[in-house]
């Protein structure tokens, strides 16, 4: 079990907004999730809290047994950068540096150096065909290129989970699939679980199991 909401997990925002009710959610080694429901239903902060992002205001969430809810902050980050990778709607790429760059740079940020690093990101790019975008900034790429490149960033630090926030929201639909398609395979060829926040049904169709949240409640 990779993840789980041991305590049913609350979380409640400033102003009472109750986010979060009484979550149970248990993610396996390896599977893929997606989690729908309408605007506002608590889809992204169920995300946050399992992602470490935000601590829950009650319940706890484990990841292979620890409690990540009482960690320092210094830990979960370290956690975070460890054992999973993220993957936002846009604009998560850094906009001066050039694709097979920014898949390095989380890396380098984890001690690898330079050389190392641009050496695994051209490894992922050539495995994900995109050798052309190497030298690319996120400016001259297109929408499905971007996503493309963020997938290839997140998995190249072979994380345990990857949690995606409407990562094909800002697609047209066929670009949408294709990118869900390889995110997907590439996650399944890793052995990493996925957990894909979405309001396409199309997307939700490639993972092995969807949850639908309604009123902070999990359905
Ligand atoms: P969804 O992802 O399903 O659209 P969210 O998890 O973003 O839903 O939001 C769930 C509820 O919590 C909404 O009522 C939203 O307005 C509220 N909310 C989300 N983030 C915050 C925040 N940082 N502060 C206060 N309220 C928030
Ligand atoms: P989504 O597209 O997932 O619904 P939102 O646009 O609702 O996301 O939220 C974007 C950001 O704003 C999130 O970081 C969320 O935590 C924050 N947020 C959402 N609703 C509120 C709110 N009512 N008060 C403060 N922050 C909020």
């Amino acid at each position: 079990r990779a993840q789980a909401g041991h305590a049913p997990v609350g979380t409640i925002y400033p102003g009472h907004t109750l986010a979060l009710n009484h979550v149970n959610f248990q993610l396996a080694e390896g599977e893929t999730v997606a989690v729908m429901g309408p605007s506002g239903s608590g889809k992204s902060t169920l995300l946050h809290a399992l992602a470490g992002i935000i601590r829950p205001t009650s319940g706890t969430v484990t990841f292979r047994g620890t409690d990540v809810t009482h960690m320092s902050d210094a830990d979960r980050t370290k956690l975070r950068r460890s054992a999973f990778g993220f993957v936002f709607q846009s604009g998560q790429l850094l906009p001066e540096l050039p694709a097979i760059e920014n898949i390095a740079l989380p890396m380098m940020l984890s001690g690898a150096d330079y050389r190392q690093a641009t050496d695994v990101a051209v490894l992922w790019l050539e495995r994900l065909g995109l050798r052309a975008l190497a030298a690319q900034r996120p400016g001259e790429m297109s929408g499905g290129q971007m996503q493309r490149i963020a997938i290839a960033r997140a998995l190249a630090m072979r994380p345990a989970v990857v949690f995606a926030d409407e990562p094909t929201g800002a697609l047209d639909q066929t670009t949408g699939r294709e990118v869900m398609s390889m995110l997907i395979d590439v996650a399944r060829g890793n052995g990493a679980a996925v957990v894909v926040v979405t309001h396409d049904p199309n997307v939700a169709a490639f993972c092995s199991r969807t949850v639908t949240m309604q009123d902070g409640v999990l359905q």
